[in-house]
């Protein structure tokens, strides 16, 4: 039983139907049967107005182009697919803090007026995992975007999205590239000590004022090619295996590229 469920207890557990866990993959019938009635009582608590998805056990999170007033939340859920929160207007915060995603997030087209948060959760210390890639094009989030310590096996993609206060990926661990083109992070952007495998790219992007890349390992390029970077840029010991390249960047203050590691480094401000 868990505080603030109000789910009947399934068969002869202790928990409701949301925070059973599935059955094993390969008892068929039966893992498709949990799964419909798990999309049912999703159904239903949409109905009731009832966002707290907080622990539960799920098949996958279809949200697309539904319209939420208020916060959703899946803190320390376990997701067998994809999230998906295309076209959706969510007029609150969408959390899933310690969370375990075995396939894709998709927050395309989506209008946030708060935050969407896929950080550590400190409540029951667990980071959060995603196993496929994050998708986040031409999106609107108000309250900006916190992966803080997560652990992403794919890449990541931000195009045409604003976010209007916050991108932190501070310690994030990420398997393939980091894409924020064409965007608007908001005023703080955290990338300190973040891990990237391959790629990043702030092409064509504007990054807010205050801007931390402290001790990030980024495996091969780094591209801010014609970005528009407000105010300083913290660049402090972060080691890059391939090439940095700032073509025709703005450059407004002082940005500090003390100790950086890269075989080339290519740095052409257009003041
Ligand atoms: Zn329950």
């Amino acid at each position: 039983m868990y505080i603030n469920c109000h789910g009947d207890d399934f068969e002869d557990t202790e928990l409701c139907i949301l925070h059973n866990q599935l059955p094993n993959g390969n008892n068929l019938p039966y893992f498709d049967k949990i799964v419909e009635l798990k999309e049912e009582a999703i159904r239903d608590k949409i109905e009731k107005n009832d966002f707290n998805f907080e622990h539960t056990n799920l098949f996958e999170v279809n949200f697309e182009g539904l319209h939420i007033e208020g916060n959703i939340n899946f803190a320390g859920s376990y997701i067998y697919k994809d999230v998906n929160f295309e076209n959706s207007h969510i007029m609150g915060d969408v959390i899933f803090d310690g969370s375990q995603i075995e396939g894709d997030v998709n927050f395309n087209l989506s209008q946030i007026s708060g935050y969407v948060s896929f950080s550590r959760n400190y409540e029951i210390s667990k980071i959060s995992n995603i196993k496929g890639n994050v998708s986040i094009k031409g999106a609107n989030i108000n309250g900006g975007i916190f992966l803080r310590e997560v652990n992403i096996s794919g890449d990541i993609k931000f195009d045409n999205t604003d976010l209007g206060f916050v991108l932190r990926l501070d310690e994030a661990k990420i398997g393939g590239d980091v894409w924020f083109t064409s965007s608007n992070t908001g005023n703080f952007v955290d990338f300190s000590k973040i891990t990237i495998e391959k790629n990043l790219y702030f092409d064509h992007s504007k990054i807010g004022r205050f801007a931390s890349f402290t001790a990030a390992k980024i495996g091969l390029n780094v591209n801010f090619n014609s970005t528009f970077i407000e105010n300083d840029l913290d660049f402090v010991g972060v080691k890059i295996g391939g090439s940095a390249n700032f073509n025709d960047a703005n450059k407004y203050a002082n940005s500090l590229f003390k100790n950086v590691k890269s075989p080339i480094f290519k740095v052409s401000f257009n003041c």
